[in-house]
């Protein structure tokens, strides 16, 4: 295994094994990041592993949610796990393909316990980025699609901050995530929103990749009209 990677010994929330999860060390060289904040990294790809799945009885969520589970999910995914055979391990080194596994394991889990449409906005966006890595354009805008609706849902019922994220940061990323899948009128709504909040001014990086990203939508939407 890599120098960049390490294992640690996680108990099972629901099944109660031990099983390896791969971690990836912090001290990764960040080579650039896209406008949704996707990052590049020099070494490896950390999204690879952020999904923990327990090779004993298939449970996978985000590392940072793992253990988060209420009594009525808890039941439903042990009702539901009860009795299959499960014969995956994704220990150790990943692959991107692996990667896209687990994450595609943690949304079907995060959707059959109704997790927060902000917990489902994050899995999906990570997965739309190893599509994009991939180059596979099409997979790619279906998830930020998703991501991007799970977003609208998470301003209109959870509480600031998101994740971490302000309501600029957020309104900020739905705009962003609009101009990326090609609805212009959308994201311009959500970009200038940001720009002319006074708010913004506290947080400049946000408000400076906004009216970019703004500058950006407006110019592609004239190109999409004067194509018509
Ligand atoms: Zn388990």
């Amino acid at each position: 295994m890599s120098e960049l990677l390490y294992t640690v010994d996680k108990e099972c929330p629901l099944c109660q094994a031990t099983f390896p999860v791969t971690k990836v060390r912090s001290k990764l060289q960040m080579i650039k990041q896209d406008g949704d904040f996707c990052t590049y990294y020099k070494e490896l790809n950390p999204n690879y592993y952020v999904v923990w799945v327990c090779p004993h009885c298939g449970y996978a969520a985000q590392d940072t949610y793992f253990y988060e589970l209420s009594p009525a999910a808890e039941m439903k995914l042990k009702q539901f796990l009860h009795g299959r055979e499960v014969n995956l391990n994704l220990s150790g080194v990943r692959t991107r393909e692996q990667g896209m596994a687990a994450f595609k394991l943690a949304i079907f889990y995060a959707e059959m316990i109704a997790a927060p449409p902000s917990r489902l906005a994050g899995l999906y966006l990570k997965l739309a980025w190893l599509y994009r890595e991939a180059e596979q354009a099409e997979e790619e805008k279906i998830l930020l699609n998703k991501a991007r609706a799970n977003y609208e849902q998470a301003t209109l019922k959870e509480r600031f901050p998101i994740g971490n994220m302000t309501e600029i940061t957020v309104d900020y990323l739905i705009g962003e995530l609009y101009r990326r899948t090609g609805n212009y009128d959308q994201a311009l709504s959500y970009l200038g929103k940001v720009v002319s909040n006074p708010r913004a001014k506290l947080e400049r990086r946000i408000l400076d990749m906004a009216k970019e990203a703004w500058h950006d939508a407006r110019e592609q939407r004239k190109k999409a009209n004067a194509g018509e």
